[in-house]
């Protein structure tokens, strides 16, 4: 078989190698691109897209219900879930078929096929194309996929992971969600939107643990006030299949049915048939490929991006590590920085979080403080009934620099990125609170937490003094 030249392959085109294509291509580098499956990955066939398209519809039948307290009166108000999957296909569908455009307009050659190494410079693709492509750059880009659940096997007709779940055309009357990481509290929340009895079950004390208290404790609260039955330390240890679905055997003696479960318990990185172990490349214990702070694996040449390094599960991560894979991979040094990562929990209410948590800021040796407002006492809040919620800065005490900040309410998915460039670029707290924010705004809360860290609250009483 003769092999095709190029000067960059990228295996997977999910949002880190279909950018990683572009921006080596922008560099001039012949490149190509191989997908197994659908163009767009994960994000956008059955993660983020396909998820937010959903969470759409559940927001507009929320807001409907809550119209009298705006003083609209909708009677009747129905929804049809088929209808609902079936805008989302549509969506989804759209936005692939720009993006292969995208890709070509590129002029980015795409294989449709499986990639596997067989040699540091070679990849074979096997499938509906059949080639072996040579090049002397390649990047990883193969991402990941649901993690199962020894005792509880997905079959995808009652034990579903999220993929089986978004495809869903009739909702269960009651759903067991096993895992209250992300994932776990965004379907829960969506389909509590939609009156599926929903219940989490999660083995630590809390859900979102890593997002730190303030945030974990007021989603707790908010998801119980919406009638979202949470089990914490919650140990399972049987599962039966029942007439009606299924029951799940908890370790305190509890026997609890459900209709349909959701197993949400993390992700399995796609590491395994690369044929990594043909160009000595090593994994990490836990599946995914070690790179340095270039994206570089072991083996000069070869690059790792997305969620398959096992460091983020984000699309904007696998996105941002493929530009600078791509600068590296084109001889233009660049190096991937983590202090700014932003991440965004699409409940109701949103959460936006970035950088350190008070918790993990004083572990780590920080003199850190926090400057906390609640939505509550915003104009904008109250004129648009969004009260819930608060902003919060973590900042060094010694020198006013922002270390992390979490926000949880609504718009917290775009109020995030004032705190993103904040942190990225080193700002300190002072500085947000010398911007004019645009009044009446949710973005005020930023520098009402700002004054607040500083010992100045403008618009919350004075702190009492010590
Ligand atoms: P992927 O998107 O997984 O793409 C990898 C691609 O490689 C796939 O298309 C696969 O078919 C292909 N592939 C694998 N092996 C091979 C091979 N050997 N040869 C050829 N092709 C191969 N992230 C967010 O930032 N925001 C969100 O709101 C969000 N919501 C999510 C909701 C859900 C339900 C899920 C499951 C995930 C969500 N994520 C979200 C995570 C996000 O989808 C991933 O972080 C992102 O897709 C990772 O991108 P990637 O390029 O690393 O890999």
């Amino acid at each position: 078989m003769d092999k095709k030249k190029f000067d960059l392959i990228v295996i997977g085109s999910g949002p880190g190698g279909y950018v990683a294509a572009i921006r080596a291509a922008q560099h001039g580098l012949k490149t190509a691109l191989i997908e197994a499956g659908e163009l767009g990955g994960t994000c956008l066939n059955r993660g983020c897209i396909p998820s937010k398209a959903l969470i759409a519809n559940a927001e507009v039948l929320r807001k409907v219900r809550e119209a009298a307290s705006y003083g609209v009166s909708c009677q009747n108000v129905a929804f049809d879930y088929a209808a609902m999957k079936e805008r989302k296909d549509g969506v989804v569908k759209n936005i692939r078929n720009g993006l292969e455009g995208l890709i070509k307009s590129n002029q980015i050659t795409i294989f449709n096929g499986y990639g596997k190494f067989l040699s540091p410079r070679e990849v074979k693709v096997t499938g509906q194309d059949n080639e072996v492509l040579e090049a002397d750059k390649i990047i990883i880009a193969t991402g990941s996929e649901p993690r199962p659940l020894p005792l509880i096997p997905f079959d995808h007709e009652v034990v579903h992971d999220s993929t089986s779940l978004l495809n869903l055309t009739k909702l269960p009357k009651r759903l067991f969600i096993v895992g209250g990481g992300v994932i776990g509290c965004e379907f829960a929340c969506l389909h509590n939107a939609f009156d599926v009895e929903v219940t989490i079950f999660e083995v630590l004390p809390s859900i979102l643990p890593m997002e730190g208290k303030n945030v974990s404790d007021l989603l707790a609260r908010s998801f119980k006030k919406r009638g979202i039955k949470i089990e914490t330390n919650a140990v399972i240890d049987r599962v039966d299949r029942s007439p009606n679905g299924i029951s799940f055997h908890l370790a305190d003696g509890r026997q609890l049915e459900a209709d349909m479960a959701l197993v949400s318990v993390g992700r399995k990185f796609n590491s395994e048939n690369l044929g990594l172990e043909k160009i000595g490349l090593a994994l990490a214990p836990n599946g995914s490929i070690p790179v340095n702070e270039h994206l570089e694996t072991t083996v000069p040449g070869v690059y790792a991006i997305g969620d398959v390094t096992g460091k983020w599960v984000l699309a904007h991560v696998a996105s941002h590590q493929g530009l600078i894979a791509a600068d590296n991979a084109a001889g233009i040094k660049n190096v991937m920085h983590e202090n700014a990562v932003p991440s965004v929990i699409f409940t109701d209410p949103e959460i936006g979080t970035i950088g350190l948590t008070l918790e993990r800021a004083i572990q780590q040796g920080y003199d850190a403080t926090i400057g906390k407002f609640p939505f509550q006492a915003l104009g904008k809040a109250q004129a648009t009934i969004q009260t819930e919620g608060f902003a919060q800065i973590v900042v060094d005490k010694p020198t006013g620099q922002i270390l992390g900040a979490q926000v949880v309410g609504y718009g917290a998915s775009t109020l995030i990125a004032e705190m993103a460039i904040a942190i990225s670029n080193e700002l300190t707290v002072q500085s947000i609170g010398d911007t004019i924010h645009a009044h009446p705004t949710i973005a005020e809360a930023w520098m009402e937490a700002a004054f607040i860290a500083s010992d100045m609250p403008l618009h919350l009483p004075p702190r009492p003094k010590k």
